[in-house]
């Protein structure tokens, strides 16, 4: 059998959509230098193919040593930063090696550098905790980790300093204000450039713009804020994911559809059954009345959704049939809307999808 004979389950990654997108940090943060954060799996959306749509940024940021790896295994020689730095002297010796820029945020980490011998010169990127109380130096450890990191030979000097926002996406809450005086303060008079704003940030805190800085998810189109989606801030969705119609079917009266009865029909009712479930990674949670898009019309999710289908109430879409193109989110849809319906984040909605869900990249 053909691929183009198979019910296509597809993740489509829209490359001009990463290459506008990122045109867009520039103009919101037009005296910053991008950080295009593409940890895990670059949000679901294919590591590779996004490092390569994203090659313009000024250097890419992954979470953990595998991911960097994989980067210079693709061939990419661009500056790459390990946010969560390393722990081990062989990965260590591994970040050497392949000139990866390593976060530094705990008193280990500094030890581990102290104690090893490799001569090749590291960039470091000190981070402060402002509130977050996740990685970080405290405040009143800042100065002595400062110090210390800046002695070590081989530390190209002076070194990145670093804070990370617990709560920019909410523009009422004084948090974000209280972080970045603190970081303000902490480091006064220390050089280096600083890194401040993910795309909340940049967003919605002009104050936290800074030398670097740090986007992920408003690369992919995505904005983090309740109730808004990417268009607003004029970007453009970069993951479509997509299945198609594979029966559909009429329902009485009093019937229910799916696991558990969750939803019955209060009237006549047309069924399509679309070829998505949760082992694809659509969230399970989503409720009745989600909305998805048939042929790029709306209809509402019913029932529970399975492992390999879900049911959608095309009652008042009467053309619909087997065959139809089916958009779980994506274009016409903001994976921001899909999510709230989930009692997701987006970020947890583009990152879930699976496996076995065709990746295309256009
Ligand atoms: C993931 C991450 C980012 C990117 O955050 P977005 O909200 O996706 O823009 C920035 N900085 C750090 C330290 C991160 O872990």
């Amino acid at each position: 059998m053909t691929v183009a004979a198979r019910i296509h389950v597809r993740s489509v990654v829209n490359s001009a959509a990463l290459r506008h997108n990122l045109a867009r940090v520039r103009a919101l943060a037009p005296d910053c230098r991008v950080l295009a954060v593409i940890k895990a799996n670059a949000y679901g959306h294919g590591l590779v193919p996004v490092a390569r749509a994203l090659a313009a940024s000024d250097a890419f940021a992954v979470a953990r040593l595998e991911e960097g790896l994989v980067l210079r295994d693709a061939g990419f020689d661009q500056r790459v930063l390990l946010l969560e730095g390393v722990r081990m002297p062989e990965q260590l010796a591994q970040a050497r090696q392949q000139g990866f820029d390593l976060m530094v945020h705990s008193f280990e980490q500094l030890a581990l550098l102290e104690g090893d011998a490799g001569r090749t010169p590291l960039r470091a990127w000190l981070k402060l905790d402002t509130g977050m109380n996740r990685l970080g130096f405290r405040p009143e450890e800042f100065r002595a980790a400062h110090a210390r990191l800046r002695a070590i030979p081989g530390i190209v000097e002076p070194p990145q300093l670093v804070t990370h926002l617990a709560n920019a996406d909410d523009r009422s809450d004084p948090m974000t204000a209280a972080q970045l005086r603190r970081f303000a303060d902490t480091t006064a008079g220390c050089p280096g450039e600083r890194s401040i704003a993910n795309s909340a940030g940049i967003l919605a805190w002009p104050d936290a713009r800074s030398e670097w800085a740090r986007p992920g998810l408003m690369l992919y189109g995505v904005v983090p804020f309740r109730g808004e989606s990417g268009a607003d801030f004029g970007l453009s969705p970069v993951m479509s994911f997509e299945t198609e119609v594979i029966a559909v079917k009429t329902v009485l009266p009093g019937e229910s559809v799916g696991y558990c009865a969750t939803w019955r029909a209060g009237r006549p009712s047309r069924i399509a059954i679309a070829a998505v479930g949760y082992g694809d990674g659509y969230p399970r949670a989503t409720a009745t009345g989600a909305p998805v898009l048939i042929d790029g019309r709306r209809a509402p999710l019913v029932g529970r959704v399975s492992m390999d289908m879900l049911t959608v109430d095309v009652t008042d879409l009467p053309t619909v049939r087997p065959g139809d193109r089916v958009t779980l989110w994506g274009d016409g849809l903001p994976v921001e809307e899909v999510a709230r319906y989930a009692g997701a984040i987006p970020y947890e909605l583009t990152c879930g999808v699976s496996q076995r869900v065709l990746h295309e990249v256009r």
